[in-house]
């Protein structure tokens, strides 16, 4: 075969499959929302989900258009929650405000909202959790006049003082039978949860009852300090293609949502970061 034939065969490796890969806008945390937009889309990226704080003032019914009109879904807002405190004015204004992210996510035409449960240091963590049920209770007619689905999104036992008194998908799956509507449901981040001898089991149930709801991925190094130091898939300890494959056979089909918070990736030039990404995502995930 002469060369100029050759150069005429069809490739035929298939195109690498991104049409599950979504980014957290934190992910990329210098880059303004529009320049998210742009480098996602141009990279082959299919969905975003949005941080409140790269809305920055922004229009979110403007964003979602600009957000579709470059071929991206908007996956997810995040986040709301934050539903524990000791004095009842502060868990007031938190139910307050979790209603103005369910208008924000409707606007932007992100189907979830993401809540992280919140605690308060100040009170015993079983107090925190009945603020939990109780703050989501009070938000739940909202989240279905406005067509947004709310996703109870347990965090890692580290951060039961602070940030979540829910610690397991156990107790998730327990909050949703508890409170038993089509608007809650879970989500299940790999950082947070892959340490679960049950976590397996815990999908099953979420995906049986209809309440797996979103996927996050990254990974876990050591020596670590667990807030802004999350790695890149394929860097660290977790079994992410062990985890997807009990989302999979639990009925989950939605995206993988990439969400690393990293003080060491965000001072690294994005655009060189965006292709790693891709290239863990692809290798690992
Ligand atoms: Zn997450």
């Amino acid at each position: 075969m002469c060369a100029a034939h050759a150069n005429v065969q069809p490739n035929i490796a298939p195109p690498p499959d991104l049409s599950r890969l979504c980014i957290h806008t934190v992910t990329t945390r210098p880059w303004s929302l529009d320049e998210a937009i742009a480098h996602y889309a141009l990279a082959g990226v299919s969905g975003i989900t949005v941080w409140r704080d790269a809305l920055a003032g922004d229009e979110p019914r403007a964003a979602g258009q600009r957000i579709r009109a470059a071929g991206l879904a908007p996956v997810s807002l995040c986040r709301g929650g934050f539903f524990p405190a000791r004095a009842a004015g502060d868990r007031a204004a938190a139910i307050d405000d979790n209603r103005r992210a369910i208008d924000v996510a409707a606007a932007l035409g992100a189907p979830l909202l993401v809540l992280v449960p919140g605690a308060d240091p100040g009170q015993p963590l079983d107090v925190s959790r009945g603020q939990i049920r109780e703050g989501i209770e009070a938000v739940l007619p909202h989240a279905l006049a406005a067509g947004v689905r709310l996703g109870v999104e347990p965090l890692h036992p580290m951060y039961a003082a602070t940030r979540s008194a829910i610690n397991t998908l156990r107790q998730a799956n327990e909050l949703c039978e508890a409170l038993d509507s089509p608007w809650l449901g879970a989500v299940v981040d790999v950082y947070h949860l892959w340490w679960d001898p049950d976590l397996g089991r815990e999908i099953a149930r979420a995906g049986a009852a209809g309440r797996l709801w979103a996927f996050h991925i990254s990974d876990w190094v050591t020596p670590t300090d667990i807030l802004t130091d999350r790695a890149l898939m394929g860097e660290g300890c977790i079994p992410i293609r062990q985890i997807r494959g009990w989302m999979e056979r639990a009925g989950f089909d939605g995206y993988h949502e990439v969400e690393i918070f990293s003080t060491r990736r965000w001072t690294q030039e994005q655009r060189a970061y965006l292709r790693e990404i891709v290239a863990a995502y692809l290798a690992h995930s």
